[in-house]
């Protein structure tokens, strides 16, 4: 059937400066470029494009430009071109459509209707150059008060374990299969070197990383791939996994021929299988099943570690969060609607699912109105982008972040969306081996862990603008907050008053 698809994309080549090295050819992982022996040319068929921009960045003239196919639609604010063709590939496929990353809609990013303080003349502001700023963080259960033995001066209170992050930022779950295990690699390496934690997401872990297990987060998700005790003990926190913000209520999917033997190993299944993960976690349809899991992780773990419950941010989370608690989950993860997947059905991932913002004031909120907040952790992913949004939301309540998708863009990645093909040109969501090389876990590491000092630099920079010396001095401080072009209802939900108040 003759696909009345347009290219997304058009590429010029500026014949001046092409030098014709092919490297164009080399580096595209979808085959856009060619080379043309009669004409003893390269030339470009831009019917594959995806927009990635590895040929631009490699290219060593700067012959290249890869621009979005200026052709245009009839204007239809209904219609759109986007519309129109999910339509067109739909007729032609009879599939759903799927996509990688995470929602991409001008739903409100409310990180940008807020806005942080600053000491003024009272309450001077602190130097973070000159003076000590505090960014540790600790995860997990808190007693509701503590006891101290009158004679020794010693703690009595039993404390539950803790986790202590040197920054208040962690790798978000990317399971091994969805992402290379170079990816793995160098979030584990530089969560390391950085005082924090990465997570496995549920594709198991794989023999080379169990080095990493101080720092990891091992999930126990639907399919429980690669999930034995050994796994449970290497970890430094266990993470239940209910939903995920991408694709909220639905399972997981990774396609046969990313399952390699490694990936096979690793996961406990055949090689060249689909691992599919079914839509619910099957030892769970109630608060007493969850609460029987998490025991069964403690036990199995001798009460060493905390155990996280991860959910979609969805209408009713704040209710659900009161439950996980009362659970027995020592962290509760929530994730938004702009976090990242491998892949997930289009139409779930633009129409499911709340904004973090929204979520996590309104979980922070009821879990204070029912004397539960100290009982649990509250970690948000989905969509951080930067230091500002890292403190927005832990004046928001959080006490962590996970990033995700800026982690992968710290690695080369340019949002192209097409992570659920396994063909990434930046060799970061395939396990092809020859892309698999385009990490080094060398330079991923350094990459990842300068983002991380940045940002911890900046956060320092914000903490200390606002007259605070530790990043637990700023946990739920909505005073710290104001809120610009919100209605009266969104700013009661956040909690924050308008700017000018
Ligand atoms: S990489 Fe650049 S210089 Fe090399 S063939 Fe392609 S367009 Fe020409
Ligand atoms: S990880 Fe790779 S495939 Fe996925 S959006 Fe980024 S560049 Fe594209």
């Amino acid at each position: 059937m003759k696909s009345y698809l347009e290219p997304k994309f058009i590429i010029q080549r500026d014949q001046e400066r092409c030098i014709q090295c092919k490297v164009c050819i080399t580096q595209c992982s979808v085959d856009t470029h060619y080379y043309d022996t009669e004409d003893d040319e390269v030339k470009s068929y831009p019917d594959t494009c995806v927009g990635c921009q590895r040929c631009v960045v490699f290219c060593p003239t700067q012959a290249l430009t890869v621009k979005k196919n200026p052709n245009e639609y009839r204007e239809n604010y209904n219609w759109s071109p986007e519309v129109i063709e999910d339509i067109t590939k739909q007729a032609e496929t009879g599939g759903i459509l799927l996509t990688g990353m995470g929602n991409d809609r001008d739903y409100p990013i409310y990180w940008d209707h807020l806005l942080l303080n600053a000491s003024q003349v009272t309450n001077p502001s602190i130097d973070p150059l000159r003076e000590p700023m505090e960014l540790a963080t600790y995860l997990g259960r808190k007693p509701d008060r503590v006891e101290i033995d009158p004679d020794t001066l010693s703690l009595k209170t039993k404390l539950d374990p803790l986790v202590k992050l040197d920054i208040p930022i962690m790798f978000a779950a990317m399971s091994y299969g969805a992402v290379s295990i170079n990816v793995q690699e160098s979030l584990a390496r530089a969560a390391t070197e950085m005082g924090t934690l990465w997570d496995t997401g549920e594709g198991g872990l794989h023999s080379k990383l169990y080095k990493y297990g101080s720092h990891t987060v091992v999930q126990v998700a639907s399919g429980r791939f690669g999930v034995h005790p050994d796994y449970l003990n290497a970890a430094r926190v266990v993470e239940i996994k209910i939903g995920q913000g991408a694709k909220p209520g639905i399972g997981g999917h990774l396609p046969g021929e990313k399952v390699s033997d490694q990936v096979s190993l690793t996961r406990m299944i055949p090689q060249g299988t689909d691992a599919l993960s079914p839509a619910p976690q099957h030892d769970i349809y109630s608060i007493e099943d969850l609460a029987q899991l998490i025991y069964a992780l403690k036990e199995a773990t001798n009460y060493t570690k905390p155990i996280s419950v991860k959910i979609a941010a969805v209408h009713n989370s704040a209710a659900i969060a009161s439950g996980m608690v009362r659970a027995g989950a020592d962290i509760i993860v929530l994730d938004g609607f702009r976090g990242a997947t491998g892949a997930t059905p289009k139409i779930i991932r633009n129409n499911v699912g709340i904004p973090i913002e929204l979520a996590l004031a309104s979980v922070d909120n009821r879990l204070r109105q029912e004397g539960l907040r100290n009982q649990a952790s509250i970690v948000i992913s989905g969509g951080i982008r930067n230091s500002g949004d890292v403190a927005k939301a832990i004046a928001l309540g959080a006490d962590a972040i996970y990033i995700g998708t800026a982690a992968l863009v710290a690695l080369g990645c340019h949002l192209c969306q097409q992570c659920h093909t396994g063909k990434c040109s930046w060799g970061i969501c395939t396990t092809d081996p020859t892309l698999t090389k385009r990490i080094n876990p060398d330079i991923g590491a350094r990459r990842l862990a300068n983002l991380l000092h940045s940002w911890s630099l900046e956060l320092k920079d914000m903490l200390g603008g606002m007259g605070i010396n530790a990043i637990e001095s700023l946990r739920g401080n909505r005073l710290h907050l104001r809120g610009v072009g919100l209605t009266d209802t969104e700013l009661r939900i956040l909690g924050v008053r308008m700017a000018g108040e």
